[in-house]
Parts: C-alpha cells; structure tokens; sequence
C-alpha cells in the first residue's frame, strides 16, 4: 500500500494520521519528540530534528508523498523533500505562511485587505512608525502561534519596551481594530487545481487562544460570507496552493471584512468537521496529497467546537492532576450523557496551562439546541459561557 508522510508529530499530524489509515494508508510521522501526538498511532515514526539530512531522507524513501501539519517546519527541509517526492504544500507557500510580512505582501498583491501595519526591523522602521498604528498589537514576524509572541501596546514607549522584551526580532506591528467577530475559511486545492470550501466558521478567542468555533447557517451575515470564502479562495489561487488551507478574518464593527493570517494546513477551527460534515477538513488533506477526487464538504449538521486546554487537567488548588494517555480527569461521563457530544483527546502525556489537549463536538438538530448543549458542556467543565 502508499504510504503518506507527515512533518509534524501534533495532534493535526494525529488527525491527518487517522483519517489516512482510514482511507487505507499506511502513515509515516517526522517528529523529534518520541512520544509526539502523531508518531505515536502512525506505522512509521521518524524521529529526528526537522532539518536533519538523514531523517528527511528516511521519510521520502518511506512516502509516496509528504504533507505538514505544522507551519513553522523550515521550509528548507520541505524542498529537500521535494527533490525526491511530492511535497504539498510546497516549501514556498509554507515559506509565505511562516512570516507575517510575507503574508501581508500575499494579501496586498491580491487586493484582499489585512490591518494596517509596518514591519519592525531596526531601531529606525521603530521610530517611523506612523501614530495611526497605535494602539496596536506588536508581533514577531516568524514563530508565533495562540498568541505568544505578541504584545498590545499602546504607546511609543510600550512598544519601544515591547520590542526589546521580543529580543528585536522583525516584527509587524498591526493597528488594533475594532473586531465585531471573528472567522475563518478552510479551502482544499488539488494539484490540477479544483478547489472546495468548508462554510464560514466563526471564532471565539479568549487570550488570543481559539476558545469555541460555530458553525451553521446563517452564522453571520451571508454578505460577509461570501467575501470570506471569495477572499479565502483568492489567497489559495494566488498562491498556487495545494493541500489544506485557512484563512482567519476579522469582521469589523462597521461591517468590514480584514483578512488577519493563513495557516498552510487544517486548522483548528475546522475540527468540527470531523463529527459535522460529510468529508473533515484531515480527510481532504489526504486527498489532496493522494490525488484523489476533491467534493464540496457539506456540512450535515450544525456544531459548536469547544477547545479542551491544558487547564481544565488543574484542581482549584492549581495542582496539576496526573495525565496519562487519555486521562480522565475531567468529568468526560457527565459530558458523554448529553446527546450529540462528540470527543477528541490528542494523547498529550502532559496538561499545561493554556496548551491544547483536545476538542468537543457538539453537533445537534437546529443551532439552538447545539448551543444549548454546548452552553451545559461548558458549565460542567468549567469553561466560561459564550
Ligand atoms: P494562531 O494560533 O491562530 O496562529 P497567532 O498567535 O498567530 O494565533 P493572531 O491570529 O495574529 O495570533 O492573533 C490572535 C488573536 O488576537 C486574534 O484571533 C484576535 O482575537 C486578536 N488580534 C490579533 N490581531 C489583532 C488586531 N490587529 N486587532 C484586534 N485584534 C487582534
Ligand atoms: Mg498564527
Ligand atoms: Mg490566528
């Protein structure tokens, strides 16, 4: 049988690795980490530094082709796969992912708006700095994901003291907008092409960290969804994409829409997908890199996602409460007992404050009974209403 490689060992590499074996792959996971997420279920576990010769030449002699699950993998180690086997996304549309200057001449060179921003490189793009970008949000260029890397400053002298605590890496510096909401959009590419569209999801964040998405119907206005999915496909095209990718937007209060960032692989807030649509956001990942026929995702029912993080594995007293395999610490029966709860637990072997350990699947009848499961889910975890 082929065999489908990942780099990445996270738990978007696990979900990519689930949905390959059901479609009878045999999986392969790069991952330094012996027990990642991912190269634990996988067939196959490289594990070696992204960037080491020999691992990435274990890996394409393993595949018949080879995906990413995680932005930031250097895109010199994607070309170097490359050269033996097909690679998607290729290193240059991951290479324009990974830093957000990049992306910004992206969305510029299309004509799909993004914040006002300026790129922080030196003392003096400090001092040029136009007043009109303040207050704004600092952020490094390269590296950051749920929010780190990012710092809301509201002055000269904050943003002098915040680019000095970010070790005066190039930055960008955004104007802080007004935001009604936030959303995203996940396309699939082929490489001959074709292209489908997940609906709009929309985010809730909480400490720059995806909290809930929700998806149905008339979740926002159907003008501002058909900007979205217009502007994500544009991204795509533009990009000569192939494989998965997600578009993030904010929703202005005036009713604009503003492109925020891509991710070059499924997303976060695309897991409802997974118990909510006839085909998840991992299956077409798989097609994209198999070659196999792309069709339109339909989502079947509506759903709200509620990320599970780290800190729901803490007692009132702070105590980290052991976390084996998939510990079940939280009150997971108490959750299951409500219909149409739907759960997913990454393997993680340790909880972290704020670190992701898994998702639930909420998926219902009509939206309103969806977000009344979800609002009763939350109030037993502890999670804040929404
Ligand atoms: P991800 O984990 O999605 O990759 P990230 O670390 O790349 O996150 P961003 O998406 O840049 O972070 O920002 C995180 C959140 O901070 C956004 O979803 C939004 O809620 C808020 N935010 C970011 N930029 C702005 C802005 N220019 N104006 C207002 N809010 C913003
Ligand atoms: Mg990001
Ligand atoms: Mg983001």
């Amino acid at each position: 049988g082929a065999t489908l490689g990942v780099m990445g060992g996270g738990q978007l590499g696990r979900m990519f690795v689930h949905a390959a074996q059901s479609m009878g792959y045999f999986t392969a996971v790069l991952d330094p980490d012996a027990s990642s997420p991912a190269g634990r279920v996988s067939h196959h576990h490289v594990q070696t530094d992204y960037l080491d010769a020999q691992g990435l030449a274990e890996l394409a002699r393993l595949c018949d082709a080879v995906t990413t699950e995680f932005e930031n993998v250097p895109a010199p180690a994607l070309a170097q796969l490359a050269a033996q086997r097909p690679v998607a996304p290729a290193a240059e549309a991951v290479a324009i992912a990974q830093d957000r200057s990049a992306e910004k001449a992206h969305f510029t060179r299309i004509g799909v708006p993004c914040a006002p921003y300026a790129e922080i490189t030196d003392q003096a793009s400090l001092e040029r700095v136009g007043a009109q970008l303040l207050p704004g949000i600092l952020k490094t260029a390269r590296m950051g994901y749920d929010g780190k890397g990012q710092a809301r400053v509201r002055t000269r002298e904050e943003l002098a003291a915040a680019w000095a605590r970010l070790q005066r890496v190039p930055c960008v510096l955004e104007q802080m907008l007004p935001l009604a909401d936030e959303c995203s959009v996940i396309v699939a590419r082929g490489r001959d092409g074709a292209m489908v569209n997940f609906p709009v999801q929309h985010n809730l964040h909480r400490d720059g960290i995806l909290a809930v998405t929700t998806v149905h119907e008339g979740v926002l206005p159907a003008a501002i969804c058909e900007k979205a999915v217009a502007a994500a496909r544009a991204v795509a095209e533009g990009l000569a994409y192939v494989g998965v990718l997600c578009v993030e937007f904010f929703v202005l209060q005036d009713g604009r829409l503003v492109v925020n960032e891509i991710a070059p692989r499924p997303h976060n807030s695309g897991h409802y997908s997974i118990d909510a649509c006839d085909v998840s956001q991992f299956d077409l990942q798989v097609r994209t890199l198999a070659g196999l026929p792309l069709v339109a995702p339909r989502l079947h029912s509506p759903s709200v996602m509620l990320n599970l993080l780290g800190d729901l594995w803490f007692d009132a007293n702070g105590q980290r409460a052991q976390v084996s395999a998939e510990a079940v610490t939280p009150p997971w029966d108490a959750v299951l007992a409500l219909p149409g709860v739907h759960l997913h637990l990454y393997g993680k072997l340790k909880a972290a404050r704020a670190r992701k350990m898994g998702h639930l699947n909420v998926t219902g009848a009509t939206p309103e009974a969806v977000r009344a499961t979800a609002l009763r889910v939350a109030a037993i975890l502890g999670i804040a209403p929404f």
